[in-house]
């Protein structure tokens, strides 16, 4: 089994660090792990952020606290990582917040840098970081923000930029849901994903970070991808070294249903 989303942000960039994730990950019965960072960790991406820091006080705050490295350090760790041996294998990457116009920018990124995958997410719509607090959806329109939420990530999917898709599902964060039927935006986005030879993630993301208690993606849009033969892979979305492989095995249960 393994996690493919997995943050190391909590920590130096040291071969400790990286070890308590490994041993984690042993513990759990993984045999490989994706180690990644966020693309608003790293300042090679702040022109992406001006929107969302325009948009609102507290995302300027929110951005300003989280923006830390250059990209360089991370690449010198992984450089390093991967002359080191290990009990299982590690892939290692980015997990880039996509905006349709930035699309030059994140491909100059991973033209530069060595990267073994790069997964988009849809964090952002019109500049409204959705998945932050419950109180900021008061005024939000729920049809039109899915619907603007699944453009973008059919979007994200076709540029070609990313070899999978993060938490396609993560808009549902604090529990909004639209009365349209997405059934036929799911098998589009389906259609794409194989298309452009890309994963989705089954996420455990909410559940562990949010206390979500559905498990991964909605069982309509999981069936459509299942029967789609669409490739899911297994995400813990842990932000520590304790939460690697969380929910992995419970996720690879619902699949196999
Ligand atoms: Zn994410
Ligand atoms: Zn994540």
């Amino acid at each position: 089994m393994r996690d493919v989303h997995i943050h190391i942000e909590k920590g130096p960039y040291t071969k400790e660090w990286i070890d308590r994730f490994v041993e984690q990950a042993v513990r759990a019965g993984l045999d490989e792990i994706y180690l990644l960072e966020h693309s608003h960790r790293f300042v090679e991406f702040a022109p992406m952020y001006a929107s969302v820091c325009e948009y609102n006080d507290y995302q300027k705050n929110w951005y300003q606290r989280k923006v830390k490295h250059s990209i360089k350090d991370f690449q010198t760790l992984i450089t390093d990582m991967r002359n080191m041996q290990f009990p299982i294998k590690i892939k290692w990457g980015l997990e880039i917040c996509y905006f349709p116009e930035q699309e030059k920018l994140i491909r100059d990124i991973l033209h530069s840098f060595d990267f073994d995958f790069a997964v988009g997410s849809i964090h952002w719509v019109d500049g409204f970081g959705f998945d932050h607090k419950a109180e900021l959806w008061d005024d939000v329109d729920t049809e039109q923000i899915y619907l603007k939420y699944y453009n973008l990530m059919l979007q994200l999917v076709k540029s070609g930029l990313f070899s999978g898709v993060a938490h396609p599902d993560s808009i549902k964060c604090f529990h909004h849901y639209p009365t349209a039927d997405l059934s036929d935006t799911y098998r589009l986005l389906a259609d794409e994903l194989n298309a452009h030879h890309m994963y989705a993630e089954q996420s455990g993301g909410l559940a562990l970070n949010y206390g979500f208690e559905e498990l991964g993606m909605n069982q309509t849009l999981l069936n459509i991808f299942k029967n789609k033969n669409v490739d899911i892979r297994l995400a813990s979305d842990a932000h520590k070294p304790e939460d690697v492989g969380a929910n992995i095995a419970k996720m690879e249960a619902i699949l196999q249903l």
